[in-house]
């Protein structure tokens, strides 16, 4: 009933192109203003010429009960990731078949094992994490929150998305919709991940030690980072911004595995690189092992980042396995299970061949999933198929797993990129939320939610995120 009306109010703007240009004009120029930006395709290691990050023209309806759903999971979420980076014995099992076949997740779980060995400095533990979900539809019209995945290394758009509120506000603004632009729900979330580092900061108890901030050479995405560097600095505390190859080249560790870089001492490591292989050489490597191995505060630590493959997703659907890592917290139980999808292991054996066999004679109904980062890895429809195909009788489809796919129910949106006119589009969207932990030995002292992203693209892309090209910065619109 409300998305009727909704819809309909909007819709009939969405009809009009002269109105949607000008207002998309204005909108964009309020974007810029804000800081909603990226660097340049054609120059991205440098500020001097910058673009509007790309939005949808108008917020979209989201069920305000799947939005505090959301909300009211991520704390739950933060206590499992972390439960998960603790529990050596759960990593390698779960990861066991993965890494004979896959070599990127072989090379991570091999520096945790150096690490593990030798023995943990870091005494101060902080996940900065961003829980995905699309809302399901079934037949009968309702919609249901399930989780795509979790991310624990590099979860970007915090900073951007603390900016998109403003913009939305002002379209409906412009178009006397003063009430419906109230309801736009003020965001943010880069202030949140940014306490988080001085929490961790803190208790690392160094008043001259800084924030190391690893950093890609080419980084479109800068301003979304500088957002988080800015809240720092507002609380005197310094970031330096370094490439693994600076660390490999001019950093070290003293007696105390403490770590320092162009001579200064580090208190928290904040990855914005480092989460797929093409990131790596044998030089960053090098270093990132470097880095796992000093007492400074990793964002993620190695074991943390094991703990968001999705092959540790995947395992963490089986029966009694929450049970296991969260005992004595049936609620917390209960609501992270409401959220999981169908998620299906490929090792070798009755099960894997079951799932396979399931998605060749249903192929629409799933996505799968190596383990990688970054969006545009996955393998959906005659793509699957072929993959399938060709991996099922080797030791290989053991690296992927196999994920139900999710089916939003598809609406009509604007998006604004550089250079494309405004045009309306079939969409879904994607529902993230912040997720902020600290651990100091066993004890946890922060565990909070920060705020949410929410990243909107046209349905003929199955696959990507804002920084793939694919999707647009969004705001939820509650109903
Ligand atoms: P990545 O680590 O590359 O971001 P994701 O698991 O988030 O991997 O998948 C990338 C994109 O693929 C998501 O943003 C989403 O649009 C789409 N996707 C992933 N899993 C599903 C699913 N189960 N159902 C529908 N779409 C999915
Ligand atoms: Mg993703």
């Amino acid at each position: 009933m409300v998305e009727v009306g909704m819809a309909a109010s909007w819709g009939s703007i969405l009809q009009d192109e002269k109105q949607l240009e000008e207002l998309a004009q204005q909108a964009i120029d309020r974007a810029l203003a804000e800081g909603v930006l990226l660097r340049s395709a054609q120059n991205p290691s440098s500020s001097d010429v910058v673009t509007f990050a790309p939005f949808t023209l108008f917020p979209s309806l989201v069920p305000s009960a799947l939005l505090e759903q959301a909300y009211a999971v991520q704390m739950d979420f933060n206590m499992l990731v972390d439960a998960v980076s603790q529990n050596s014995t759960f990593l390698e099992q779960t990861l066991s078949s993965t890494i004979k076949k896959d070599d990127y997740t072989a090379r991570l779980f091999d520096i945790y094992k150096q690490v593990l060995k030798e023995g943990i400095a870091q005494t101060v533990f902080l996940g900065l994490n961003r829980s995905d979900y699309m809302f399901q539809c079934s037949a009968d019209g309702s919609t249901a929150l399930k989780q795509i995945e979790i991310n624990t290394i590099s979860a970007s758009f915090a900073g951007l998305a603390s900016r998109t509120p403003a913009v939305h506000r002002h379209v409906l603004n412009v178009l006397q919709k003063t009430k419906e632009a109230a309801k736009i729900l003020s965001n943010n979330p880069s202030k949140g991940l940014a306490l988080g580092i001085a929490k961790a900061w803190e208790l690392y108890g160094s008043d001259n030690a800084v924030v190391l901030l690893i950093a890609q050479e080419k980084e479109r995405n800068i301003f979304d980072q500088r957002a988080i560097e800015n809240e720092l600095l507002d609380r005197n505390i310094h970031v330096i911004r370094r490439r693994f190859e600076d660390v490999s080249e001019r950093g070290s560790l003293d007696q105390n595995r403490r770590l320092f870089v162009d001579g200064q001492e580090v208190a928290v490591v904040y990855f914005r690189d480092g989460y797929m292989p093409s990131q790596y050489n044998p030089q960053n490597w090098e270093a990132r092992l470097l880095l796992e191995r000093s007492c400074a505060a990793k964002c993620p630590d190695i074991a943390t980042q094991l703990a968001g493959t999705k092959k540790v997703q995947q395992e963490l659907s089986r029966p009694g396995l929450l049970e296991m890592l969260l005992p004595g917290q049936p609620e917390a139980v209960a609501r992270l299970r409401a959220t999981f999808a169908g998620l299906y292991s490929l090792d070798m054996g009755e099960e894997g061949d079951r799932a396979i066999a399931e998605a060749l004679a249903a192929p629409s109904h799933f996505v799968l999933k190596p383990q990688r980062e970054g969006g545009g890895n996955n393998l959906y429809g005659e793509e699957m198929v072929q993959a399938l195909e060709q991996l099922k009788d080797s030791e290989e489809r053991a690296s992927y797993i196999l994920m139900e796919k999710i089916e939003p129910e598809p609406f009509g949106s604007c998006l604004l990129r550089p250079g494309s006119p405004a045009r309306v589009v079939q969409c879904i969207s994607e529902l993230g939320i912040f997720g902020v932990y600290v651990r100091q030995g066993t004890t946890l002292v922060m565990n909070k939610h920060v705020g949410h992203l929410l990243r909107t693209k046209a349905i003929e892309h199955a696959d990507g995120g804002v920084a793939a090209g694919v999707a647009v910065l969004d705001n939820p619109y509650p109903v």
